[in-house]
């Protein structure tokens, strides 16, 4: 498998036919498989195909630094150091800066000291597993992500002993980000980039109009609705995918709740968070995962105005689809029986 993906690493060139007499637009795409997933980036323009060259490698480049499985990795380095202090890149330190932001901000929904359980729960190695009760105590008492020590200007870190770093719900968004940069930087006007349901958006189609991304239906294989965007992000979290059935028959998810130890049972199956940056995009939607509906609603209309503010669909178990006021109309919902099961979430709505 992994071998037959890996052919499809070298770019496809394909010149696609001008309509109208118009120009022909050549457009380039590459795939590959990193950050455990499979990445496919799209771009138009003759820079396209050595922009996306470099940003394959930018996204590898990436992975190396922040593969929790990879030993070699800083953030390996980090998860193994008991507690002494480590220089790490700039990369690193800036990625940990915002990821503790965001857990702040997010009163802890989001974390990047989950490892202990990400690790206990067998997520990063895929060896699944349900900790007992005792186990998962034991990982709460080192996960909280004030324990996590960074001086920004010296860009050392502190893991104290027991704890951990796990950049999962927030490595693909930077890697979208930086990307998405290196194909700016080298003339690419428009470029959709899929990172494993991460969709991270240059300007817009190459004939000059949004793109129109697909939601799945996290009940199914089906497309649950499509959001109009250009030159932003568009994140999709949810428990439908990296889960595990344990012997009790029971399904598990992998965002977990920093809180309880245990995968995340908000009500909620799949959230999509839609803002400028892909960073700021997939913290969201992991945090919102966890926080669920009315949490997630009150921090959607706490964030807006301000740099951090986003734009969301929620999909709630009973089938419920809650658009963020700003999306109102650039969401379509996929058929009637969605549409009527789709709610306009107001900025100016009280009383939750
Ligand atoms: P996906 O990786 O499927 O796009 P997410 O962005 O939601 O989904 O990231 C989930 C990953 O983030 C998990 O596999 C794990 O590595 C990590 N994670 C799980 N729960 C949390 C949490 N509450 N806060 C931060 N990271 C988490
Ligand atoms: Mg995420």
């Amino acid at each position: 498998m992994r071998n037959i993906l890996l052919l499809l690493l070298a770019a496809l060139l394909c010149s696609c036919g001008g309509q109208n007499g118009k120009p022909k637009t050549k457009e380039a795409e590459t795939s590959l498989l990193a950050m455990g997933t499979y990445i496919t980036m799209r771009a138009a323009g003759t820079e396209a195909e050595g922009a996306l060259q470099q940003a394959a490698a930018e996204i590898r480049r990436l992975e190396k630094l922040w593969s929790v499985t990879d030993p070699d990795s800083e953030i390996s380095a980090l998860n193994r150091a008991q507690g002494r202090t480590i220089q790490v890149s700039p990369e690193t330190a800036g990625l940990l800066a915002f990821a503790l932001r965001m857990a702040e901000k997010t009163g802890g929904a989001f974390d990047p000291s989950i490892y202990p359980l990400t690790a206990a729960w067998g997520f990063p190695a895929q060896e699944y597993r349900v900790p007992p009760e005792s186990e998962i105590a034991a990982c709460l008492a080192h996960v909280g992500w004030a324990r996590i020590s960074l001086d920004k200007t010296a860009r050392t870190v502190t893991v104290p002993d027991g704890a951990g770093l796990d950049f999962g719900g927030i490595a693909k968004g930077r890697a979208g980000d930086a990307a998405a940069e290196c194909l700016r930087r080298a003339g690419v006007r428009s470029a959709l980039l899929n990172l494993g349901g991460n969709i991270q958006l240059v300007g817009q189609r190459p004939d000059g109009t949004p793109w129109n991304i697909g939601i799945r239906d996290p009940s199914g294989r089906e497309i649950l609705g499509a959001v109009q965007a250009e030159s932003c992000a568009v994140v999709t979290s949810g428990s439908y995918e990296r889960n595990f059935t344990g012997t009790d028959g029971q399904v598990y998810g992998h965002i977990l709740n920093p809180h309880t130890g245990r995968p995340a049972e908000s009500g909620l199956t799949s959230v999509t968070t839609v803002t400028g940056s892909g960073t700021l995009a997939d913290a969201l939607s992991t945090a919102l995962f966890v926080m669920g509906a009315e949490k997630a609603a009150r921090f959607w209309r706490q964030a807006a105005g301000t740099p951090e503010a986003f734009e969301m669909v929620l999909v709630t178990r009973t089938g419920d689809i809650l658009v963020s006021e700003g999306l109102a109309h650039r969401f379509s919902p996929a058929g009637e029986e969605r549409a009527a099961h789709t709610h306009i979430l107001r900025l100016a709505e009280t009383g939750e």
